[in-house]
């Protein structure tokens, strides 16, 4: 069976990577995503297994000292990461496999996995990331602060990435993350 191909969606906070995100697992079949670990608390609403398996610093350094990550990073302050054996079955399958994760880690993914597909999603302007993460309602301004500092520093490795998405219509942006991914 021919082996699936791996997706590495990035950007800043805020551009809309979990809207395209859910875009793309609805329309597009034998895409599946990989449920990051995290040892961020869950915002409201957010379930364990769902958005991220949420877990303790202890866990996730044992998970380190166990080599379990494909890779990780700490991310505005807390540190996350991808389990490599659910990536691997689901390639071994023939399934695609979609992971969004910050910039340090997708550049860790290129350099083990050579043929993975780096995408980044950039915002039409910083004054709109700002709106639209502030429009979301779900950091506190200490949260928003550093978020929209590390953007800066994401936004200028964007050259790295294979192809880059302007989020600034929705649907054009959705419709350019189908075509690169079929
Ligand atoms: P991220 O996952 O990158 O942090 P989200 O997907 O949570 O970002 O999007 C942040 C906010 O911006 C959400 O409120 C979302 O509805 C909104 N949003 C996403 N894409 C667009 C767009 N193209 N135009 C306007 N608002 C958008
Ligand atoms: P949030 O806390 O808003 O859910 O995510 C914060 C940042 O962490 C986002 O840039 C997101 O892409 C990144 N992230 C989520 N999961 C992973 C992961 O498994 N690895 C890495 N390196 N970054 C991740």
């Amino acid at each position: 069976m021919k082996k699936g191909k791996l997706f590495v969606l990035s950007g800043p906070s805020g551009v809309g990577k979990g809207t395209l995100r859910e875009r793309a697992l609805n329309d597009i079949k034998n895409l599946v995503y990989s449920i990051s670990c995290t040892t961020r608390k869950p915002r409201e609403g957010e379930i364990n297994g769902v958005q991220y398996w949420f877990v303790t610093r202890e866990k996730f350094m044992e998970d380190i000292s166990l080599n379990l990550f494909l890779e990780y990073a700490h991310v505005h302050d807390d540190f996350y990461g991808t389990l490599r054996q659910n990536v691997i079955d689901e390639l071994e399958k023939g399934n695609n496999v979609l992971l969004e994760i910050d910039v340090q880690g997708a550049l860790q993914v290129k350099e083990k996995m050579d043929d993975a597909v780096l995408i980044f999603v950039a915002p039409p302007s910083v004054e709109e990331l700002e709106r639209r993460l502030r429009g979301r309602h779900t950091e506190s301004i200490e949260a928003m602060k550093t978020r929209l500092t590390n953007a800066v520093n994401e936004l200028s490795l964007k050259d790295k990435y294979d192809y880059v998405i302007v989020n600034d219509n929705l649907d054009s942006a959705c419709e350019e993350l189908r075509k690169i991914i079929l």
